[in-house]
Parts: C-alpha cells; sequence; structure tokens
C-alpha cells in the first residue's frame, strides 16, 4: 500500500490464478493446462521463425491468425477480434460492453475473473444462483440487465448447457449482450460459434490456452456480429496497438493447421477424464459429469481442504476454492493418463480411503 494509490485501485480484489510451482517432479493439475504439448505444426513454426523479423512491431491486426481462424470456424475475418489470452478478450469486451445502467447477470458459481472485471471497471452485477445440482438454468435470467456473462462448459463445475437453451435466451434477451465464454468447449461441448451467424446479440470467446496446449503463448479470440468486433477494435486500439507478439499470431496460426493431433490429443484427455471419474466414485467420490479437461468432485466423508493438502504432500497439486456452497469440492485437471493413475494410487494411500 502506498499513499500514492487511488481509491479505486485501493479496493480492487484482483484475481489469484492458480499456483505455478518452480520445482520439478510435481504432478500439477491445479490450472487446467494441457499435458500434451502443442501440435507439431507448432514446434515446425517455431523452428522456421526467422528472429530477424523481431525488430519490427507486430502486425496490428494480427492478420494472419485472424484469417486462420475464420476459416477454421467458416466466418467471415470481420467476425474475429484476438487478444493476449482470453482474459484480455474478456476485459475489453466487459469495458466495451457492460458498462450500463442495469447490472450484468452472471452464475453465482462461475470464472473468478469476472466479478473481478465488474470491481476494475464499477460494473453492477447480480450473481444468479446454480440449481441445487450445479447447473445454470437460463430462465432465472428474465430480468432487465445491462448483459449477460457464463463460462459453457462452466468453471469450475465442469457442465455444459444445451445450445437450443442458449439459443432460446438470445430469442428472449434482445436488449443486451449475451457473451459466452467456451474456453473448454473442445472437451465436449457444442460451440455456440454458429449462433453468432444468426444473432448479433452473442459473442462467444475461446482460448488456445487449454485444447491447444498454448497457455504460455497468450493467445485468445472472440467471434461475433461485425459491429461486436468493431466495439472491441475500438477498446484495444485506445490500450495497446500490439497486444500479440509475432511468435504468438504465428504459432496460434500454425496450431489450427493440425486438426488430427487437435482431435487426437483432446480425445485422450476425454478418455483419461472417463477413467478417472469411475476409479474416483469407487472410491468415494461423488463428481458432477464433465464436458471439460477437469473434474470437480467432493468426497463423501473428507473434506476438501484436507484432501488437498494431503495430495500436496505427495507432489500432486490439485485446485481447492475456500468458498461457501463449494468448499468441500476439489477441482481436478486432467494430465496424463500416467498422471491420473498416479493421482488414483496416492489417494488409496490415503489412510481413510
Ligand atoms: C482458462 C480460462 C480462461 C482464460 O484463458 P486464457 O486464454 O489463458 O486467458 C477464460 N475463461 C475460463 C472459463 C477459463 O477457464
Amino acid at each position: 500500500m502506498s499513499r500514492y494509490w487511488s481509491d479505486a485501485i485501493r479496493d480492487l480484489t484482483p484475481y489469484t490464478p492458480g499456483e505455478q510451482p518452480k520445482v520439478d517432479n510435481l504432478i500439477k493439475l491445479n490450472t487446467n493446462e494441457n499435458p500434451y504439448p502443442p501440435a507439431p505444426a507448432v514446434v515446425e513454426a517455431l523452428n522456421n521463425f526467422d528472429t530477424d523479423r523481431l525488430r519490427l512491431y507486430p502486425d496490428p491486426d494480427c492478420g494472419v491468425l485472424k484469417d486462420a481462424l475464420a476459416q477454421y470456424h467458416k466466418v467471415e475475418r470481420h467476425s474475429v477480434f484476438v487478444g493476449n489470452g482470453s482474459d484480455e478478450v474478456l476485459a475489453l469486451a466487459f469495458m466495451a460492453f457492460f458498462r450500463q445502467p442495469e447490472p450484468l447477470l452472471l452464475p453465482a458459481t462461475t470464472y473468478s475473473f469476472y466479478d473481478v472485471y465488474c470491481n476494475l471497471y464499477n460494473i453492477d452485477y447480480q450473481q444468479i444462483p446454480l440449481t441445487e445440482d450445479f447447473r445454470i438454468e437460463l430462465s432465472d435470467y428474465a430480468q432487465p440487465n445491462g448483459g449477460i456473462i457464463f463460462a459453457n462448459p462452466n468453471a469450475p463445475t465442469g457442465r455444459a448447457l444445451p445450445l437450443n437453451e442458449i439459443e432460446a435466451l438470445l430469442q428472449r434477451n434482445t436488449e443486451s449482450l449475451v457473451i459466452v465464454d467456451e474456453a473448454y468447449v473442445d472437451f465436449g461441448a457444442d460451440s455456440a460459434i454458429e449462433l453468432t451467424r444468426r444473432y448479433d446479440n452473442v459473442l462467444v470467446i475461446q482460448t488456445f490456452s487449454k485444447s491447444r496446449s498454448l497457455a504460455g503463448m497468450r493467445v485468445g479470440y472472440a467471434i461475433g456480429h461485425k459491429d461486436l468486433i468493431d466495439g472491441l477494435e475500438r477498446v484495444k486500439n485506445s490500450f495497446n496497438s500490439y497486444p500479440l507478439d509475432m511468435l504468438a499470431i504465428t504459432t496460434a496460426a500454425a496450431s489450427l493447421q493440425d486438426e488430427d493431433y487437435f482431435q487426437q490429443t483432446n480425445q485422450k484427455i476425454i478418455d483419461s477424464r472417463e477413467w478417472t471419474a469411475q476409479q474416483l466414485e469407487q472410491l468415494g467420490f461423488e463428481g458432477l459429469p464433465s464436458a471439460t479437461n477437469f473434474l470437480f468432485t467432493r468426497h463423501n466423508t473428507l473434506a476438501g481442504a484436507e484432501l488437498m493438502s494431503f495430495l500436496r504432500s505427495h507432489n500432486i497439486l490439485v485446485r481447492h476454492f475456500n468458498k461457501p456452497g463449494i468448499d468441500n469440492y476439489l477441482r481436478i485437471t486432467i494430465g496424463t493418463q500416467q498422471e491420473m493413475e498416479a493421482l488414483i494410487n496416492t489417494l488409496k494411500q490415503h489412510p481413510a480411503l
């Protein structure tokens, strides 16, 4: 704290990311990173990268990446916005669209960066409770609002909404923008990107961090109506002309070329997820069905915090949220099959399991 801090920053409660430990030999199942390396096309793009180009500023419009994304998702290039991780895309979108007289509506349990942005920008918001079985019930969002945001699949619950429920929301909620954060969509949910071709009140945000193994490159994007993208460009160009560096633009575009590798690694993660869920059930855990690369699960007798410390003492990191209603749950990222077997074997060493 400094006496030079403004009142606004004194009142902030910043987001706390999961731990990135500096020691080796840890099994890291705490931040939903992908356990498999980026696609071979990414490695090749890096190996062929001409370092002399680094003298120059990158393309401020990230044309190579926007073209690749437009082609991949079969949308117009003017429907694509890219940013430095989807966290940045979200931050710019909150600024562009959600500073409204009516409150933003969001699930009471969801990605915890959303309320951080609300506090940063002084956006009034209202948290809508999940159902008892942790589902988002979109009919609860039928009230005056300055925007709606949710993650689909949701985090940290892992549950997904079907597309027809999202479409029905877009038909009802015509006076404000709906943002669907699809960070985990490639692990088993349907993307709302197809709805962006028919509805101008939806913006879909995706990331290269999870299903494309590029968390370290920081690349995210939004797809929506051209006028929404123009709004995001106005904010971006009032803040930083070059949020994506050349390596990020080049490698992200390359990763889109390797569809087989993408499908294979996603399938491996899905298979390990289902195997792990079954094993956990046999050990007395009950979990929610997951359409993501993580499991949200609790034990029927042991507390979440205790299990997290037990795993930590055996060099396995998982995420635990000290929040009412979910404090007995663990969020366990799906690693390699070998890592998941180590997790299960370690849990079996717990005296109560
Ligand atoms: C991981 C995650 C993000 C952020 O992803 P980056 O692109 O790495 O910034 C956004 N939303 C949700 C729901 C996430 O889980």
